[in-house]
């Protein structure tokens, strides 16, 4: 189980640094610049090589806001916890004043953030669909351990503190519920179709996850698939485009080569590479745990150390509960 939470953790940053470099481009441009498959690793992008950006800082808040909130949530508290976690992102909202910590952060978190007010289902911000909620969600699935109808409402208030469209809050609940499953040791096909018939979800979100699950089973390349679920922009497209990206390579024998495809095809598409590749990696990590990880990728990663002890110290205080 702590090999899941490790993975979870070091999947989003895994992720988030591959796509980083290319989030801006075209797929037909990544070809030209990187070759026929798109990038194969790190490349050195805006903010360095193997550089993590705004969904894994954003990532770590979250889970920041969890462990200080850890004995109200053992209560069942979600209101106070929610507080804390808006206390987390303010806190991060200040560390992009250093030009060194900005990683083209997301306007509307920013935006959010800075209106000197939480958003909430009840009382949204703003009407942004954007993945901004969904790529920042993870931890609290590792809070919440098989506990998917807790960890829904949680990642549904989580993503509400910024973004106030449906499709912006749903699909964040959707992504904390399948990673709950998942580092509690459910099998991910059942973890994904348990997610996608949930009754909460908007019909955008449970199409898309759908779509995806369909695309998983059939034999479309992997960046013409994902074209046909959008480019990740939004929540819903988000956590398809994730999800699609895990399904296909789940048959794969050996886990480091399913982890590696995986988060490699969730990256080489037109769309917003870093949020989707830290979605996906983020699935992969849960299921396959840290050891599936490519060493190499691990070894260049920019705050791995940090990521471990978080990831650590959430299996301290949610996950050893647990067993
Ligand atoms: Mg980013």
């Amino acid at each position: 189980m702590r090999d899941r939470y490790r993975g979870i953790l070091l999947g989003v940053a895994v992720g988030d640094a591959l796509g980083a470099p290319i989030e801006f481009m075209r797929w037909d441009e990544i070809r030209v610049r990187y070759g026929p498959e798109g990038v194969r690793g790190y490349v050195t992008g805006p903010y360095g090589r193997a550089a993590i950006t705004d969904d894994t800082q954003m990532t770590l808040a979250t889970a920041r806001g969890l462990l200080r909130a850890a004995s109200l949530l053992a209560s069942g508290d979600q209101e106070l916890v929610v507080r804390s976690l808006y206390g987390a992102y303010l806190e991060w909202l200040a560390t992009q004043d250093d030009p060194g910590q900005r990683r083209a952060p997301g306007l509307t978190c920013l935006a959010a953030l800075r209106s000197g007010k939480m958003g909430t289902v009840e009382r949204p911000l703003n009407d942004s669909k954007g993945c901004g909620g969904v790529m920042r969600v993870a931890p609290v699935g590792l809070a919440l351990p098989g506990q998917p109808d807790a960890a829904f409402a949680l990642g549904v208030r989580t993503a509400a503190i910024t973004h106030g469209h449906p499709g912006g809050y749903l699909p964040a609940g959707s992504l904390a519920a399948l990673l709950s499953r998942l580092v509690a040791g459910q099998e991910l096909h059942e973890a994904v179709a348990a997610e996608a018939h949930r009754r909460e979800l908007d019909p955008d979100t449970r199409h898309l996850l759908r779509r995806a699950m369909d695309l998983a089973q059939g034999d479309l390349p992997p960046a013409h698939a994902i074209a046909a679920l959008g480019e990740g922009w939004t929540g819903d497209e988000a956590l398809a485009i994730g999800v699609f990206c895990a399904l296909r390579y789940a048959g794969s024998a050996a886990e480091e080569h399913c982890f590696r495809q995986g988060v490699l095809a969730s990256v080489n598409h037109s769309g917003d590479s870093d949020s989707t590749g830290a979605v996906a990696g983020g699935i992969l990590g849960a299921w396959l745990g840290e050891s599936a990880i490519p060493p190499d990728w691990l070894a260049d990663l920019e705050g791995r150390v940090s990521l471990v002890m978080v990831a650590d110290g959430m299996y301290g205080a949610f996950g050893a509960l647990t067993r």
